[in-house]
């Protein structure tokens, strides 16, 4: 037995090397994880039994090697959800919570009732969006088995799994090849550029790449993606980008499309996040 206070500080410090910011944060939630109840539960009890100190420091070790947060306590919270998070999907972001206010006014504002979103991961937008709005239908594409995998357990978690149908493949061609007609696409695409991913912090290279790396400019799933929508006669698009590739990316859209609307969305930081394209 320890005093619970005294691990709480002594783990705080150690966390403290990896962010100075979040190690107190961090410290309670892992202990909490450890002793699998709510934070504020370890403000309640004085001792804490030596076989959970080991398990917390397995999992300090954990967090040493870069594994992120969300892996090892297995959930994240996103817009009004807690989301189940393992290796092989992307960590839900809390820049990505504007996504959806704009999806949602957009699916209101003209009472679209199926959607498509491309590279569902952990299921954040299509759940988040599932619940938001009645009676939509969402199409959930991924290239990876595993994140469909993790998105069918959100659905589940969250009573949605009828209205979502999952796909395995990649961009629009899983609906495309079987016909199926929708009203607008989402996407919050991989982005990074090449030079960006060495400057990437140690957790996120523990995230899959196929959902960070976006090419050698970032903008090659859009190249791609928009070579498809040219063969639409109309449609809307509403995506995320990254502030590093607005500028490649105006001019990848004006070059590519001849007649468009297009509408871009600040984040909290002020930094391009969101764009809407209706041609
Ligand atoms: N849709 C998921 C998210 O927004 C996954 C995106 C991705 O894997 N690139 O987090």
């Amino acid at each position: 037995m320890q005093a619970l206070r005294e691990v709480l500080i002594w783990l705080k410090r150690e966390l403290e090397d990896i962010d100075p910011d979040s190690a107190y944060l961090e410290a309670e939630l892992l202990i909490s994880y450890v002793l699998n109840k709510d934070r504020s539960f370890i403000y309640t009890v004085d001792f804490i039994e030596e076989e959970k100190i080991k398990e917390i420091k397995k999992l300090l070790d954990f967090r040493k090697k870069g594994i992120p947060i969300n892996y090892i306590l297995k959930k994240k919270f996103f817009y009004d959800y807690e989301f189940f998070t393992d290796t092989g999907v992307l960590i839900p972001r809390n820049e990505t919570e504007l996504l959806v206010d704009v999806v949602i006014d957009t699916i209101k504002s003209y009472s679209f009732e199926k959607i498509v979103d491309i590279g569902v991961g952990s299921g954040n937008l299509a759940v988040t969006l599932a619940k938001k709005v009645d009676k939509l239908t969402i199409y959930a594409c991924d290239i990876s088995p595993n994140a469909l995998k993790i998105a069918k357990i959100n659905a589940q978690k969250h009573g949605v799994i009828d209205r979502i149908k999952f796909f395995l493949g990649p961009y629009l061609y899983p609906i495309t090849m079987r016909n199926l007609q929708f009203d607008l696409i989402i996407s919050n695409p991989p982005y990074i550029a090449s030079w960006e991913m060495p400057f990437l912090q140690k957790e996120v290279k523990r995230e899959p790449w196929e959902a960070l790396y976006g090419g050698w400019n970032g903008c090659i799933f859009y190249e791609d993606i928009f070579k498809e929508f040219k063969k639409m006669d109309k449609g809307i698009f509403i995506f995320e980008i990254s502030p590093f590739i607005y500028n490649d990316l105006v001019k990848l859209i004006n070059k590519t499309f001849s007649k468009i609307e297009f509408y871009v969305y600040k984040d909290l930081s002020q930094k391009n996040r969101v764009i809407k394209l209706i041609w």
